[in-house]
């Protein structure tokens, strides 16, 4: 019978969620989703010095924002709950003891002290092994060194103490990951590593994680490739609980890389570069350091999601622009590439280009209210929604609205002087007074874009003029500058009274 499919996101409430972190929860949910089966939030927490209030808020928001919902978590309630490690205490107690009562986990009470001692010993003899494993546990503290009643004893006085997994000594462990085949490590370079210490009572990430992967039925844990050097030890794990035939299957996706394909792609990059690497703004609650996010950067989510799934992942055709039902239709974990993506500036801005060019204009105005609001422009939506399609093809980022459209807002208070030396000739004033006059004798509700171009056409062409030396200087009065969307469009949507208050005033300030 086929497993259902369950998968899990289980970030660490550490602060906000990297762009690469939202990467490995949309693959998650696209294979869910493709799949009918369910996708959880569960919190990995059991490190409470890293915790950072407000992370796990963020992460919500982040993955909501990209249109991304779960099925179960820690909103949602479910089944397999609580969703959240620290709430799982007690649970985890009970594995670390199968472990123990197995002899495949076993006491340890070495002090920090003893452990840098043991590391500077091993260094200075020049030792092949450094770490805590079957050669070196034999020198140290713990249940292979002492007596069952000296173990008991320190545990009853309180002396503090952790529980470490018995890497089994020389053996080849034989994973296989979906997107890099078969992998074999052989036990000698893994560690004695933590699995609970009873200072906090709390198991470390790894017991956490198989056990809860375990009892919430997991079918496929997708998740960075950071995370490759610990499989040897959760396949170990899984065979320690006896649990081989459920084990997940695994797949480790590649590392987002920095622009010039040199290592991870970091914040300090972003910064450097001047690119977000956070869904969302954060500003961290102990520092105040800020960081910048895709959402207040002015990209949209679409954008944003379609960006991230082509990092890494391939449809194997040229298509580039899925929404994400279309993603969830053509993700293969097959596609998923090996090597590291490299991330491009330039792609998240076409694609957010694309996205807004695209965007329905009712959704852009509500995107673009903020930014008036910003400018303490107060206007009704009917004429909103007359300006946004003549500059939609002009915004890149959601903020460069204001750059292209102010001037069908506010009435330009002064000109670029580049254009005024440019365009405005000696006999430019009497031209501008004959266009006004011939706009003054159209109706205002004749004042669309395609009567004031006729009837100033036909004014050039029935005084002989030249098109440039007539058209420039009204661009240049009607909106502070040069360029911009089609002339006689910016007439038509300003319209009359505006158009030939701008013409005076044009007239009077530039000389
Ligand atoms: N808590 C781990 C993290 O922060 C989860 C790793 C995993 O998915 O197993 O990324």
């Amino acid at each position: 019978m086929n497993r259902r499919v369950r998968v899990r996101f289980a970030p660490s409430p550490t602060g906000p969620l990297h762009m690469g972190g939202v990467r490995t929860a949309m693959f998650n949910y696209l294979f869910a989703k493709q799949n009918g089966g369910d996708f959880l939030l569960r919190i990995e927490d059991t490190d409470q010095k890293r915790f950072v209030p407000g992370a796990e808020d963020y992460i919500m928001e982040a993955l909501a924002w990209c249109g991304m919902s779960f099925d179960e978590g820690i909103r949602e309630g479910g089944k397999f709950g609580p969703y959240r490690q620290s709430e799982r205490k007690d649970i985890y107690i009970k594995y670390a003891q199968q472990l123990l009562d197995t002899k495949q986990a076993y006491y340890a009470f070495d002090t920090p002290e003893a452990l840098e001692d043991m590391r500077t010993r091993l260094e200075n003899e020049k030792s092949s092994v450094r770490q805590y494993n079957a050669v070196t546990r034999s020198g140290m503290k713990n249940s292979y060194t002492m007596s069952d009643d000296e173990v008991k004893q320190q545990i009853a006085s309180g002396e503090p103490y952790v529980i470490r997994f018995a890497m089994p000594e020389n053996e080849n462990v034989t994973m296989n990951d979906l997107i890099r085949g078969e992998i074999i490590v052989n036990t000698q370079e893994l560690d004695d590593k933590v699995l609970f210490k009873s200072s906090d009572g709390l198991p470390t990430y790894h017991l956490a994680n198989i056990v809860d992967d375990h009892l919430m039925e997991i079918s496929h844990v997708i998740r960075g490739e950071e995370w490759l050097p610990s499989l040897p030890l959760h396949v170990l794990l899984y065979r320690a609980f006896g649990w081989t035939e459920t084990m997940p299957q695994f797949a480790h996706l590649p590392l987002l890389l920095k622009p010039d394909g040199k290592g991870k792609l970091s914040k300090r990059d972003g910064d450097r570069l001047g690119f977000p690497v956070f869904p969302l703004a954060w500003k961290d609650p102990e520092t105040g350091e800020f960081s910048s996010g895709y959402r207040e950067s002015g990209y949209l989510p679409e954008a944003f999601v379609n960006m991230l799934a082509l990092l890494g992942w391939n449809p194997g055709t040229e298509q580039e622009i899925f929404s994400m039902s279309e993603l969830i239709e053509a993700f293969n974990m097959s596609k998923i590439s090996k090597a590291g993506a490299k991330f491009s500036v330039d792609k998240a801005k076409w694609f957010n280009q694309h996205y807004i060019k695209n965007c329905a204009d009712s959704v852009l105005a509500d995107y673009f209210k903020p930014i008036l609001a910003q400018h303490q422009v107060d206007v009704c939506d009917d004429y909103l929604l007359k300006v946004v399609p003549h500059v939609k093809e002009r915004v890149v980022l959601i903020p460069d609205f204001w750059e292209q459209a102010a001037f069908f807002f506010q009435t330009p208070m002064e000109y670029n002087p580049n254009s005024i030396k440019k365009h405005w000739k000696e006999d430019t004033a009497a031209m501008l007074a004959g266009v006004k006059s011939v706009l003054e004798s159209v109706s205002e509700a004749d004042f669309s874009t395609h009567n004031t171009e006729e009837r100033v056409k036909q004014y050039i062409s029935d005084n002989a003029l030249n098109m440039g030396k007539v058209l420039n200087p009204l661009r240049l009065v009607l909106t502070g500058t040069g360029g911009g969307p089609h002339l006689f469009d910016i007439v038509s949507v300003i319209g009359k009274d505006e158009t030939l208050k701008r013409i005076d005033l044009g007239l009077e300030k530039i000389v």
